[in-house]
């Protein structure tokens, strides 16, 4: 599965937005990815959650970890991909926990597991907690990679499209100028 044809496949469910948005981060831009729309489709998110396992297929991996809530259908499939558990990480009061009588053994390879990398701020959380309860984390998967610069994870980090969103500062965007009304979608994660 090469970038094209994820980006095909984000364009064809309406996932890869053209307008003006603004961002989590405050930052406005012109194109906004929702994966939501592409993983509530289940025969979708188990070929792109194929794909992703495939990525680590050299390593042995025993559980698969993401963040609630974007983290949460990958996990699920790309770990019925491998034919490991699922796992998902929820943030009680701040602190990336697993809840709800989850939990990894010391020595289990890990593969941490995200939808959209766009900092790589959350991912890093759910990497510290897993190795914090003595499991390895073999590796980083994300669908698509929207990073501006490169994430050190100090684990390899794949993705299954690497995809560059320009951003602008609110005083400095070309769309603020133009009067092109803003939307601010998603939440933050
Ligand atoms: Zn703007």
């Amino acid at each position: 599965m090469n970038k094209k044809d994820v980006l095909k496949i984000f364009e064809s469910h309406g996932a890869l937005l053209t307008g003006h948005f603004k961002l989590s981060s405050g930052l406005h831009s012109e194109k906004y990815l929702q994966c939501a729309l592409v993983l509530q489709h289940p025969d979708v998110a188990q070929i792109l959650s194929k794909g992703l396992a495939g990525k680590f297929s050299k390593n042995k991996v025993d559980v698969v970890v993401g963040p609630a809530l974007g983290g949460v259908t990958l996990a699920y499939e790309v770990a019925r991909a491998i034919g490991v558990r699922g796992l998902f990480t929820e943030r009680q009061e701040g602190k990336m926990v697993l809840r709800r009588g989850f939990s990894v053994s010391k020595g289990e390879k890990a593969l941490v597991v995200e939808d959209v990398v766009t900092t790589g701020g959350s991912t890093k959380e759910v990497l510290g907690l897993i190795k914090s309860l003595g499991a390895d984390v073999v590796g980083v998967g994300s669908v698509i990679d929207r990073s501006s610069e490169k994430i050190d994870f100090g684990v390899p980090f794949e993705s299954l499209a690497k995809v560059s969103v320009e951003t602008f500062e609110e005083k400095d965007c070309p769309l603020c100028k133009k009067q092109v009304p803003i939307t601010k979608p998603g939440s933050r994660k």
